[in-house]
C-alpha cells in the first residue's frame, strides 16, 4: 500500500509527488493521459526557478531548448504604445523564465518524479476518492483495458487540476465573480516576433473585448488567445464558429494583428470558459488539494503554474507532517489554508486591479470589470496591500501601479504605506549607525500579537510563533528564539538586556550569531510595524 495517492501528473502532482518520495515516502501517481499530452499555459515565471533547482530539473529545462523570457511586453492602460518591463530591473538572481511547450516541459517535470522514486502510472484515470466518514482512505482507479482497483492510501493529493475531483464531490468549488472569462486561442506559425531584446518576451494587448496574449514558442510556434467576457464570447462562437470569431478579435487589435499578418494558424482553435474559482477548504482529514485543483484566478500574470509548484511544495510538507505527526498536521492545516490563500490572493487582488485600472477603453468588458472593483465592499487598497504581504511593489505590482491608471485615492494609500516602511527602515538604520539600539526599548505596536502557531520549517510544519499585526492578520512566522526576544521586549527592558537575555549560558561563538540575528530579527519586525514607533520607545 503506498503512503500517498497523488491524482495528476501536472505540475502540481509531478511537485508534490517528487518532493514526498525524497522525504522516503512510498508515492503511487495515477495520471489519465500519456505523456507528453497537449496543455495551455507556457508562460512561466522567475519565482518558479527556485522550485525547479529544489526538484533537481533546472538542467533538464535549460537543456530542453526552450525559449528564455526575459518579461512581458504590454499594450495596456493610458499608453496604446507598446511598453516592456524585465524582470532583472528586480531579480537579480533569476532575470529569465522559460516560455515552455507544455507537453514537453510537464513530461520533464513526470519524468523527474519518476527517477526520484514515484511510482507514476499513466492512462490510470482516478474515478473517485474513498472515504470513511470524512477521511479520505484511497482512491478507485481505472487502468487502461483492466479492472477497476481499489487503492487504499494514508493520504491523498488531489492536483488533477480543472477535473477537481475532490473540489467537485465535495462542492468546495466556487466561482470566482471577478474573472468570468473565456479563451478563445490557438497555435501559428509564420507569426513575427517582437523586435529586439522584447522578441522572447510574452506580449499581452488589451483592446475592446478583452485581451490577448502572444507567446513565442522554441518550436517556431506562438500561442495566440484571447480573453474576452464569457457570455459575449460563447454568444459570439455560438453565432459565428471559434475560427471566424478569433479571426474578429484579432482583427480589432494593432499589435497582435500585425505580429499575425504572415501567420498560418495551425492548431486549434480551442475554447475554454469557466476556470476561475476558489475552493471553500483546501485541506481535511486525509486529503490535500494543490494546483488548479484548489483555486484558479486568470492567466492575466501567467501565475498557474508558479502557484502549483509552490502549492506542490506546501502541499508535500503538509503530507509529510501528516505522515509522521497527524496531531501537529491538524493544527497544521488552517495554516495551510492561510499561506494558499495568500498566495492565491496575491495574483488575485493584482489581477482586479489590472482590470479596474484600464481606463482607457470604453467597452462593455472594460467598464464591467472597472465598475466590480469598484463596487467590491472590502477597501481595495487594504485587500491590495495584504495580496502583497505588505512588500514594496516589485515586479508586476510595480507595473500595475506605474502603468495602469489605478484610482488617485489607491495609490496615494499605497505611497502613504511604502513611505511608512521607508520612514521606519530609516529610523531603524539611523539607531544602529548612531549605536543607540542597545539602549532601545520597544513594545508591541497596539493589535499586534505574538501566538504559538505551526510555521512553515524545511519540507514539513514545525510548532512554533507567529507574530500577527493589522497589516499581517495572517501572521509573520518567528523562530523560537525570535518569539523569546520579541516577548522579552515588553517596553521597559532595553535590546541589549532582551538579547542578553537570550544568550545567556551559551558558549561565546554561538552567543554572537544570535545576537547578530536577533538584530535583524528586530529590524524587519520594525520596519513591518510590529513594533510601536520608534518616539515612543526612545534610549533612556
Ligand atoms: P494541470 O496542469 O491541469 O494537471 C492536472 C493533471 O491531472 C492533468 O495532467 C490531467 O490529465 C490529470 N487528471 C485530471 N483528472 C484526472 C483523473 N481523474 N485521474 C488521473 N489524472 C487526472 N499558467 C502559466 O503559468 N502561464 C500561462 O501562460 C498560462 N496561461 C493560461 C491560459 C489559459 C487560457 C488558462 C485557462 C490557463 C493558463 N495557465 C497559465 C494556467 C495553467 O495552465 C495551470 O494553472 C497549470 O497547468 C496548473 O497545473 P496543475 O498541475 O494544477 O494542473
Amino acid at each position: 500500500m503506498p503512503d500517498v495517492v497523488v491524482i495528476g501528473g501536472g505540475p502540481a502532482g509531478s511537485t508534490a509527488a517528487t518532493m514526498l518520495a525524497r522525504q522516503g515516502w512510498r508515492v503511487t501517481l495515477f495520471e489519465r493521459e500519456r505523456f507528453p499530452r497537449e496543455h495551455i499555459g507556457e508562460s512561466l515565471l522567475p519565482a518558479s526557478m527556485p522550485v525547479f533547482e529544489e526538484l533537481g530539473v533546472l538542467d533538464a529545462i535549460r537543456a530542453a531548448g526552450f525559449l528564455p523570457k526575459s518579461g512581458a511586453s504590454m499594450v495596456w492602460g493610458k499608453d496604446r504604445e507598446r511598453w516592456s518591463w524585465y524582470f532583472s530591473e528586480t531579480n537579480r538572481q533569476y532575470p529569465t523564465s522559460f516560455q515552455v511547450w507544455r507537453p514537453d516541459f510537464d513530461k520533464i517535470l513526470l519524468d523527474n518524479a519518476r527517477g526520484k522514486g514515484v511510482e507514476v502510472l499513466e492512462g490510470h484515470r482516478v474515478l473517485d476518492v474513498l472515504w470513511e466518514g470524512n477521511r479520505a482512505t484511497g482512491v478507485r482507479v481505472a487502468p487502461p483495458g483492466g479492472p477497476e482497483l481499489r487503492v487504499p492510501a494514508r493520504y491523498v493529493v488531489d492536483a488533477s487540476g480543472q477535473s477537481g475531483i475532490i473540489g467537485r464531490a465535495r462542492s468546495l468549488r466556487q466561482p470566482d465573480d471577478s474573472f468570468q472569462n473565456l479563451a478563445v486561442y490557438a497555435y501559428y506559425e509564420g507569426a513575427e516576433r517582437l523586435p529586439g531584446p522584447d522578441s522572447t518576451n510574452i506580449l499581452i494587448e488589451s483592446f475592446e473585448n478583452g485581451w490577448f496574449w502572444a507567446i513565442p514558442l522554441h518550436t517556431g510556434r506562438m500561442s495566440v488567445g484571447a480573453v474576452v467576457d464569457h457570455r459575449l464570447g460563447q454568444e459570439g462562437i455560438r453565432a459565428a464558429g471559434p475560427d471566424a470569431f478569433l479571426a474578429a478579435q484579432v482583427a480589432a487589435t494593432t499589435h497582435t494583428s500585425h505580429m499575425l499578418r504572415t501567420a498560418k494558424m495551425v492548431s486549434g482553435p480551442h475554447v475554454l470558459r469557466d476556470w476561475s474559482y476558489v475552493s471553500t477548504e483546501v485541506s481535511g482529514d486525509g486529503w490535500v488539494l494543490a494546483g488548479d485543483a484548489a483555486c484558479f484566478i486568470d492567466p492575466l500574470f501567467s501565475s498557474g503554474v508558479h502557484l502549483a509548484l509552490t502549492a506542490g511544495t506546501l502541499a508535500a510538507a503538509l503530507v509529510n507532517t501528516a505522515l509522521r505527526d497527524p496531531q501537529l498536521a491538524a493544527e497544521a492545516r488552517p495554516v495551510y489554508q492561510q499561506l494558499y490563500y495568500q498566495q492565491y490572493s496575491h495574483f488575485r487582488e493584482l489581477a482586479k486591479l489590472f482590470y479596474s485600472s484600464n481606463m482607457s477603453i470604453d467597452s462593455y468588458f472594460w467598464e464591467a470589470r472597472r465598475r466590480l472593483n469598484a463596487e467590491d465592499g472590502a477597501s481595495p487598497r487594504q485587500a491590495f496591500i495584504r495580496a502583497v504581504a505588505g512588500q514594496p511593489p516589485r515586479g508586476y505590482e510595480r507595473v500595475v501601479i506605474d502603468r495602469g491608471e489605478a484610482p488617485p485615492e489607491f495609490v496615494a494609500g499605497l505611497a502613504e504605506f511604502n513611505d511608512a516602511r521607508s520612514r521606519r527602515a530609516a529610523e531603524f538604520a539611523r539607531l544602529v549607525e548612531s549605536g543607540a539600539l542597545g539602549d532601545a526599548r520597544f513594545a508591541l505596536a497596539p493589535g499586534a500579537l505574538v501566538a504559538a502557531s505551526p510555521v512553515l520549517g524545511d519540507m514539513q510544519f514545525e510548532r512554533g510563533f507567529v507574530v500577527r499585526t493589522a497589516h499581517r492578520p495572517e501572521g509573520v512566522p518567528l523562530s523560537p528564539a525570535a518569539a523569546r526576544l520579541v516577548a522579552a521586549l515588553d517596553g521597559t527592558t532595553t535590546v541589549d538586556e532582551a538579547i542578553a537575555s537570550l544568550v545567556a549560558g551559551l558558549e561565546e561563538d554561538a552567543a554572537r550569531h544570535l545576537a547578530r540575528g536577533a538584530a535583524t530579527v528586530l529590524q524587519t519586525l520594525y520596519i513591518e510595524g510590529v513594533f510601536e514607533p520608534l518616539a515612543a520607545a526612545a534610549p533612556r
